[in-house]
């Protein structure tokens, strides 16, 4: 169905976006074609240190940068505000790591107005080269406003290495969009909420990119990482259109943020979004088998007990999901009853 449109968008997109075999040497090269200026902040973890954060700050010192390596830990307002901080001394910062490194990088960045590198090593979900953060704030995550990637660079040799359950969130954040690009669309209709149909796009391709390979994508496999990777730059890019999180999160992005409120530290992101999407398509009245089929090909949870929490808490989290983001109409409206919770939940088989 046509979507209106407002015909005015402001868009910010990576420069480069690098992705391969062995590309974490090229970040040098990346660095000085970019003309970024010579002092580098480089934010990593202590595991990612070792994987590139140590060689990425050798490579760039050896070449004349002045590199400071800082090692964070979880992403809070209080060590993003720590980034934001340090990095006023610095020309530009490269987050190297899977989630919480590459949102403290790119809050540090949009602190202190500097531009900001992507170095994902995992591909558990879209934040790699998305402009939004999130943060943990009295133990429940929230999105923030935060700077989109100038470039990203992607090893698939790096990633392929990472435990595979990461790989498998990624694709089940990246299979969301189906709902989420729904949500968007009854808000446009219903709320009249700003619609970009060229975000839409994005969006939708980077889910049915792993919709179409559910069968490729296998642990161990270089090709798979490659195809996560791709789509999860799709994803982040489909937001920087958008101006918002809009096209990548819907009730299913609720769902999995009223859960981690419920059931902290029992799934990750993406395993959540994917279990939401299943309901949340059943809701819309679309065909959520063939999301629950795919999930299943890539081995991502399909039911609360594989996301290792009690049916209860699969009820309340839908309960509970749309007070989650008040300026985030979903499918959720106003809210969905219990009774109706408990139903969805059963029918789609998320709980026994
Ligand atoms: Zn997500």
């Amino acid at each position: 169905m046509a979507q209106s449109e407002r015909k005015e968008s402001d868009m910010i997109f990576p420069r480069e976006v690098l992705i391969g075999n062995g590309y974490i040497s090229r970040a040098y090269e990346l660095c000085s074609r970019l003309k970024l200026g010579n002092r580098a902040l480089i934010i990593c973890g202590t595991v990612t240190r070792d994987i590139a954060g140590k060689n990425v700050a050798d490579m760039l010192s050896d070449k004349g940068y002045s590199c400071e390596l800082m090692i964070e830990g979880r992403a809070t307002q209080e060590s993003a505000e720590r980034v934001g901080e340090v990095a006023k001394d610095f020309d530009f910062i490269m987050g190297i790591g899977g989630g919480s490194k590459i949102d403290l990088a790119k809050m540090g960045a949009h602190i202190a107005d500097i531009p900001f590198i992507s170095i994902p090593t995992t591909a558990s979900h879209d934040g790699i080269a998305s402009p939004r953060a999130s943060i943990k704030k009295n133990g429940s995550s929230l999105s923030v406003e935060a700077s989109a990637p100038i470039a990203i660079i992607a090893d698939t040799g790096i990633v392929a290495k990472a435990p595979y359950r990461l790989l498998a969130s990624g694709c089940a954040d990246l299979i969301a969009k189906r709902s989420s690009v729904k949500d968007w669309e009854l808000a446009n209709r219903l709320k009249d909420e700003p619609f970009s149909s060229f975000a839409a796009a994005l969006a939708m391709l980077a889910c049915n990119t792993i919709l179409e390979n559910a069968d490729a994508i296998k642990e161990g496999l270089e090709e798979s990482a490659w195809i996560v990777l791709k789509s999860l730059v799709l994803s982040g890019v489909s937001m920087s259109i958008a101006g918002s999180s809009r096209p990548a999160s819907g009730a299913e992005h609720l769902f999995a943020h009223a859960l981690d409120t419920i059931a902290p530290g029992k799934a990750l992101h993406g395993e959540e979004c994917g279990v939401g999407t299943i309901i949340a398509l059943y809701l819309h009245g679309e065909d959520w088998k063939i999301i629950r089929e795919a999930l299943k090909k890539i081995k991502a949870p399909v039911t609360a007990k594989e996301l290792g929490v009690k049916d209860e808490d699969i009820i309340e989290a839908l309960v509970k999901a749309h007070t989650m983001r008040s300026d985030r109409y979903t499918i959720l409206g106003e809210g969905i009853s219990r009774g109706a919770a408990e139903k969805a939940a059963k029918i789609t088989g998320v709980i026994a």
